[in-house]
């Protein structure tokens, strides 16, 4: 079988989860099913570093997907949390590590005047498109191909098929009744947006976009589109969402917010905020904020919305994201795009390397990704080649060609240099493959 080397810990372990766990993971990019081979079982982190059971090391370039931006196991947030857990783990009222929490994000992102804290990405997002539909009472919201904003039933249609475009279900379990008020658009592209509103008038509650997308790869945002999309929804009576879960707090201090000053209406945070414990948020204009329970009729609510470990865990990590951070993320983030891409170049392999300021990602092509459809033309199988290399030298990238890559305030120029020597090898082998 391919890629099974040197893994016989982490096999025995998929082994053991794939009969009590569907596909043996919690969540199904980890399985390795884009790349094949048996997904690393991790057992610890520290920097930039990841460990595995078989007790070999990585550098570690998906940092938990994103959240992990200080590194794995920084000694300020595992203080922050061991202090927490000493003082209990749950109260279910509030508490004061809550506020704090929501006050660091109301200090930092300007649009965001409240926020409500929950448990997940997924959760943001869903709560913040129940809302656009209770203030606005309109049904219909405008999502874009190849834009992920978790496993919302409404939100998992994407374009890329022609049943898709109709807002039929992207899954089955989701039903043509909770799909049937999506319209998904193609990335970048304002006139199918304007096209979308004239079609509809006055039932377009929302749209909801990432604020630069990173769940197709990284394709930022084209000069004006956020800001037409802001318009076009004002123009409209429609709310505009910006979906920063991966973009929140990494891709500046105030996130995609910070890069582009374009004010949403709505925002959602996840990843970063819960310094790697279940925290993420929704937030923005306090009026619209204001109709949500119990201030507001829109029900939304959570058994351990703003755990206080969680809020600690997050609290430590913001605080520590100064400008200082940033920079250092934004140039080690630029010296390995360099080293990959020169590696690339120096085997003659065709690829495109796009970033939202730290966040980054390759895609086996020479031609610029724009939209989900740019992205699919990609030669994937180049990057599961690449991916393997350098997996099997120590690098542990993310198991899929359609994803961002993410790097810390901990990668430093040794970890840097781990990298640089594996590319070589992973740049041949990406050119050697075949399809
Ligand atoms: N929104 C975006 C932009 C994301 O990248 C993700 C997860 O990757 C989500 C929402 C969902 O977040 P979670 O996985 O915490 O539910």
């Amino acid at each position: 079988m391919p890629y099974q080397y040197e893994a016989p810990v982490s096999q025995t372990l998929f082994d053991r989860a794939s009969l009590v766990t569907p596909g043996g993971v919690n969540s199904p990019v980890r399985a390795f099913r884009a790349v094949g081979g048996t997904p690393r079982f991790m057992v610890s982190g520290t920097g930039p570093y990841l460990t595995d059971a078989d007790g070999r090391e990585y550098v570690d370039l998906v940092c938990s997907w994103g959240p992990m931006i200080l590194g794995h196991a920084h000694p300020e947030v595992i203080a922050a949390v061991q202090e927490a857990v000493g003082r209990g783990t749950s109260f279910g009222t509030p508490g004061e590590g809550e506020v704090a929490l929501a006050e660091e994000i109301v200090a930092r992102v300007e649009p965001v005047e409240q926020v409500r804290l929950v448990s997940s990405g997924t959760e943001a997002t869903m709560s913040a498109i129940r809302l656009a539909r209770g203030f606005t009472g309109r049904a219909k919201v405008v999502k874009f191909a190849g834009c992920y904003h978790g496993h919302v039933d409404a939100l998992l249609a994407a374009a890329g098929s022609g049943v898709a475009t109709f807002g039929l279900p992207d899954t089955p379990g989701v039903t043509g009744a909770q799909a049937g008020d999506t319209i998904v658009l193609p990335y970048n592209d304002l006139d199918a947006v304007r096209e979308a509103f004239a079609a509809q008038p006055g039932e377009i509650a929302c749209v909801i976009t990432e604020a630069s997308p990173g769940n197709m790869g990284v394709v930022p945002p084209l000069d004006g589109f956020n800001a037409g999309l802001k318009e076009i929804c004002a123009a409209n009576g429609a709310l505009y969402i910006s979906d920063e879960v991966m973009t929140g707090f990494r891709t500046s201090k105030a996130g995609w917010f910070g890069v582009d000053g374009v004010r949403p209406d709505l925002m959602t945070f996840g990843k970063v905020m819960g310094g790697g414990f279940p925290a993420a948020a929704f937030g923005g204009r306090a009026d619209v904020m204001a109709h949500l329970a119990p201030a507001g009729p829109v029900y939304q609510a959570g058994t351990l919305s703003g755990n206080p470990v969680a809020t600690a865990a997050g609290l430590a990590q913001l605080r520590l994201l100064d400008d200082a951070a940033y920079a250092k993320v934004d140039a080690v983030s630029a010296e390995i795009r360099g080293l990959v891409s020169e590696a690339l170049a120096k085997e003659g392999v065709a690829h495109t390397v796009q970033r939202a300021s730290n966040m980054f990602s390759v895609f086996f092509t020479d031609r610029p990704v724009r939209n989900y459809e740019d992205a699919k033309q990609q030669e994937a199988f180049r990057y599961t080649a690449f991916f393997h290399s350098l997996l099997s030298q120590g690098v542990y990238l993310p198991p899929s060609a359609f994803e961002s890559w993410f790097v810390s305030t901990a990668h430093d120029t040794q970890a840097v240099e781990r990298i640089a020597a594996a590319l070589p090898a992973a740049a041949r082998a990406a050119s050697e493959a075949t399809a």
